[in-house]
């Protein structure tokens, strides 16, 4: 039997439809310079995309046809949210921290047509444009200086005199649900990036489940601080599902230090905000030295990307009054996928237990371990194997890009190792590419990591594996003191000493002033392992 329900897509229009009618005056406000914003009203967001589809329509943009970003958070961005999937193109967010060769291939790889640039940023994508042969027109935002861009022999458009010229509606197509809407590139840390394509219904279904008590629990009483880039996995979800609550949005622009961050929490406000930990340790770290600005407006910090430290959950607990929620997600799965949020009914100590974990999956994802063999070990917290996940907002492939490696049983392997709990809690160990094989036993780097950094002095630390002739290899721990702080390598084994397992004691440490990050904030350890390749030799 057939049930007698409408069939209605689940689209990216009809949540912005929803955002700028039902919550027409609520706001985005955009950073344009430290301690001042500017403001728009959803109402006019949606004015401004009708404005942006016509004048990307009059450039030749049809069909499914990629409309590329280079921009930081802001107004602009979410116009381009709100507009180009909505018209039935596809919005490609593309990575500003990427080399230019990387950008290149990308853009390419995508074959985007336009490009949309903040003024700021055209010496970044100058390296890049001329290789980039599918697009014919760059639109500018902002009037600062294009003759940079001048030799790459395309179409220089400023944006707000093309959005000038088109009139507040336009006449926005049916679009399948199934289609895609945008699309983003993984950061490649092996081989080149791979695009993942989002269609309007993942998009719909990550943006409710986003919403959620038992995701962020957005809601209209929100302000949103999106300090995760909008390039990158579309800022965890977070403008679609502001567009979806009505929660207003804060956008940093490109003011992303720790001092201009607190700076705009303490003047704005916002009550809910989401950045990899080394933003919020940043943060952490700046306070201490500089205390005074008040964060006590966030009632969530969301907090992913790489492993949340406990040593970081407890001091935003105790010295802000902040609560940090720990959760798992990857480009692939929209991110969105596994969320920490401890059980009811236990005391502090026992919460922590569950807040440390990456979380347990949220509805509409199934998440499971597997053994090297591909056979499903089972949830009793003891077992580790490789993360697989599915859903309706997980991919289920590449764009132009077989990679059947990373696909098994209807299943994407994630590359990540851990154990899952009889309550479906999952605990990270590990990136397969990452792992320490010592003795034939793992060493979780992850939990060296964690450790280390819970040292008062420490405010960074990443573990490597070495070579070693008799275990094969051992860690190396390469640390970033805090300022003033001075600790030796032996304080720090001893600090271990009873909280990891003796043999994990890395003999090797390295002290550095700053650990590289990819792209996306995580520990490079492809170029750590690189720093150090004289210790791997020896
Ligand atoms: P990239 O690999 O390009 O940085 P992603 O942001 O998609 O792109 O990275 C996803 C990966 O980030 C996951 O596979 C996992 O290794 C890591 N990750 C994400 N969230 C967490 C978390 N809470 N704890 C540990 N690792 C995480």
């Amino acid at each position: 039997m057939r049930s007698t329900m409408q069939d209605f897509p689940l689209t990216v229009r009809s949540i912005v439809a929803h955002g700028v009618s039902v919550h027409g005056d609520h706001d985005a406000r955009t950073v344009i310079a430290p301690g001042q914003v500017s403001r728009v009203t959803y109402a006019e967001i949606g004015a401004r995309a009708a404005r942006l589809a016509g004048a990307l329509r009059r450039l030749g943009i049809v069909g499914d046809q990629r409309v590329a970003t280079f921009q930081w958070s802001n107004q602009q961005h979410l116009e381009a949210y709100a507009a180009v999937p909505a018209m039935g193109a596809v919005l490609h967010t593309l990575n500003i921290r990427l080399a230019a060769e990387q950008v290149a291939y990308i853009a390419n790889h995508a074959e985007d047509q336009v490009i949309i640039v903040d003024d700021s940023l055209i010496p970044l994508l100058a390296g890049a444009l001329p290789k980039i042969d599918s697009v014919h027109t760059v639109l500018v935002n902002g009037d600062g200086d294009t003759s940079a861009l001048e030799d790459a022999g395309k179409q220089i458009l400023r944006y707000e005199e093309v959005l000038a010229a088109e009139p507040e509606e336009f006449d926005w197509p049916a679009v399948d649900e199934r289609d895609a809407a945008s699309m983003c590139y993984t950061s490649g840390t092996t081989g080149n990036p791979k695009g993942v394509v989002y269609s309007h219904r993942s998009l719909w279904l990550h943006s409710q489940a986003a919403c959620t008590a038992q995701g962020f629990s957005i809601n209209a009483d929100d302000t949103i601080l999106t300090i995760v880039p909008m390039f990158h996995a579309n800022a965890w979800g977070l403008p679609y599902a502001a567009l979806m609550s009505g929660a207003n949005l804060l956008l940093p622009g490109p003011f992303l230090q720790a001092q201009t961050l607190v700076g705009t929490i303490d003047q704005e406000r916002p009550t809910v905000s989401g950045a990899v930990p080394t933003i919020w340790n940043d943060i952490l770290n700046h306070l201490r030295n500089n205390p005074g600005p008040d964060l006590s407006s966030l009632r969530l910090v969301l907090c992913g990307g790489s492993a949340v430290p406990r040593s970081l959950m407890e001091a935003f607990d105790k010295e802000f009054g902040v609560r940090i929620l720990h959760a798992w997600g990857m480009t692939e799965t929209s991110p969105l996928a596994a969320i920490a949020r401890p059980p009811a009914g236990l005391d502090e100590e026992e919460t922590m237990r569950f807040r440390v974990t990456q979380g347990r999956p949220i509805a509409g994802v199934d998440l499971r371990i597997v053994d090297d063999n591909g056979i499903e070990l089972p949830a009793d917290g003891k077992s580790i194997g490789e993360l697989e996940v599915r859903g309706p907002w997980v991919t289920g492939g590449y764009y132009r890009d077989d990679d059947p490696e990373k696909f098994h049983d209807g299943w994407l392997r994630t590359g990540d190792i851990g154990r899952v709990d009889p309550l479906h809690y999952v605990t990270l160990t590990d990136r397969t590419k990452d792992v320490i094989k010592s003795g034939g036993e793992w060493i979780s780097s992850v939990e060296l990591e964690n450790t280390i950094i819970g040292h008062p002095g420490v405010l960074q630390a990443a573990v490597i594996g070495v070579p070693d002739e008799r275990w094969q290899e051992r860690p190396l721990a390469v640390v970033v003191l805090r300022d003033g702080a001075s600790v030796t390598a032996e304080e720090l084994r001893t600090w271990l000493t009873g909280r990891v397992a003796k043999w994990w004691l890395p003999e090797n440490w390295s002290f550095v002033d700053a650990v590289p990050l990819t792209a996306t904030g995580k520990y490079d350890k492809k170029v750590l392992r690189r720093q150090h390749a004289d210790q791997l030799l020896t």
